[in-house]
């Protein structure tokens, strides 16, 4: 039996897969694609991605703030975060981190995910970062919590002497759709380059469209094109590529 697609990262909770999610999961699964994570937003949406998790087997998520919804939503009671993260279909902390592209002040941002770090070293649970032109003070955030059980970087598009370091950490790099833009040089040299066993992909869909299809909504779907991609850059079968990848994912999040 060929190896099945773990998309790690897919915001499938969000309203644009309101009216075909059923039917998308349904596509995802003639395809092979059997695992998807949703990654955790804020408080509120969480219980949204519960009840997805619940009605969808092979769907997982994650709970925690992205930086992008830091001004709208609050950390919550350590209690109900403690609930969230017991829940059964529940692998890991984020997405978290920093992104110095927004308006918000680093330092309000990072309490936050300093708040998450703790959490990840408490529960030992793996971490999803969401990192953005702050990558040094990531890594030394890193460095001084020592997060046991590590996580990724998910959408990751720095050099290879940046991947290193955090592979060095015990951090992934979540590949996507970046790859599939032959102008992404770094990348796509990044990716050939760092050995196998520290990539993840993800489509971070609805986000990311890949390279011939901007402008619309990017789907779970699409994680087969960013392996084949990858597979190509690497020269490795698509075989090779998807089951390692759905390994990496599936030892880092304990599925
Ligand atoms: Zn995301």
């Amino acid at each position: 039996m060929s190896p099945h697609f773990f998309d790690s990262h897919c915001h499938f909770d969000f309203e644009v897969f309101d009216d075909t999610r059923r039917s998308l999961w349904s596509a995802c699964l003639e395809k092979n694609i059997q695992q998807l994570l949703i990654p955790g937003i804020h408080p509120k949406q969480w219980l949204r991605a519960q009840a997805i998790t619940e009605q969808y087997p092979g769907i997982l998520m994650a709970a925690g703030i992205h930086p992008w919804w830091l001004a709208s939503a609050v950390l919550p009671e350590t209690e109900q975060w403690l609930a969230a993260l017991k829940f059964p279909q529940c692998v890991a902390l984020g997405e978290c981190g920093l992104d110095a592209v927004i308006d918000l002040p680093l330092e309000k941002q990072q309490v936050v995910f300093e708040a998450h770090l703790q959490m990840a070293v408490e529960v030992s649970m793996p971490l999803i970062i969401h990192v953005r032109q702050a990558h040094n003070e990531t890594l030394q955030l890193l460095k001084r919590y020592q997060p046991p059980r590590g996580g990724v970087i998910h959408g990751f598009s720095g050099s290879i002497e940046l991947a290193k370091q955090y592979w060095n950490q015990g951090f992934h790099l979540g590949i996507g759709g970046s790859i599939t833009y032959p102008r992404a040089h770094k990348t796509r040299k990044m990716v050939k380059a760092m050995p196998l066993a520290s990539l993840l992909i993800e489509t971070d869909s609805p986000d990311m469209p890949l390279s011939g299809y901007q402008g619309q909504p990017n789907s779970p779907l699409r994680i087969i094109e960013i392996a084949a991609t990858l597979a190509e850059l690497r020269q490795q079968s698509l075989e090779t590529i998807t089951e390692a990848t759905t390994a990496n994912s599936c030892r880092l999040f304990g599925r």
